[in-house]
C-alpha cells in the first residue's frame, strides 16, 4: 500500500476544492511506495462533472519527469466532487495500469475524505 504524507493529501484536497465541481486529475511519484511528488493534471473527460481523463500531454510530462528524478510511477488520483470516495464503473473500467494505485479524494465529507486503491493485477 502507498503512503501519503499529510502536506501531501492537504495538497491533493486543495485541488480537488479548486476543480470542484470538476473532478480534478493528477499522477503521484516517489520511492519504496511513499509519495513525495505529485503531478497536477489537466482533466480532458468530455464530462468533467463525472469521469476524469488525465490530458494526454501532461501524463508523458510528468512521466518523463518522474524518469528523469529517479521516482515510480505510484499511482494516479482524481477528485468525486460530491460522491463518496469509491471507485466508480467508470474508473475500473479507464484503470489501465493495475500495478499503481488508484488515489480518491471525496469532498462528500466534511472533512474530506482520502482513499488508496490497488487493484488485483490483470
Ligand atoms: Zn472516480
Amino acid at each position: 500500500m502507498i503512503t501519503i504524507p499529510a502536506h501531501l493529501r492537504e495538497g491533493l484536497i486543495a485541488h480537488a476544492q479548486r476543480e470542484a465541481p470538476r473532478e480534478c486529475c493528477g499522477i503521484l511519484a516517489g520511492l519504496d511506495s511513499a509519495v513525495d511528488t505529485v503531478y497536477l493534471c489537466r482533466n480532458v473527460a468530455p464530462a468533467p462533472d463525472r469521469e476524469y481523463l488525465v490530458d494526454a500531454r501532461d501524463q508523458r510530462e510528468a512521466f518523463q519527469s518522474i524518469v528523469d528524478i529517479g521516482r515510480d510511477l505510484l499511482g494516479f488520483y482524481h477528485s468525486h466532487p460530491a460522491a463518496s470516495p469509491a471507485l466508480s464503473l467508470s474508473d475500473r473500467a479507464h484503470a489501465y495500469y493495475h500495478d499503481v494505485a488508484i488515489v480518491i479524494v471525496s469532498l462528500a465529507t466534511d472533512p474530506p475524505e482520502i482513499t488508496i486503491h490497488e487493484l488485483a493485477p490483470a
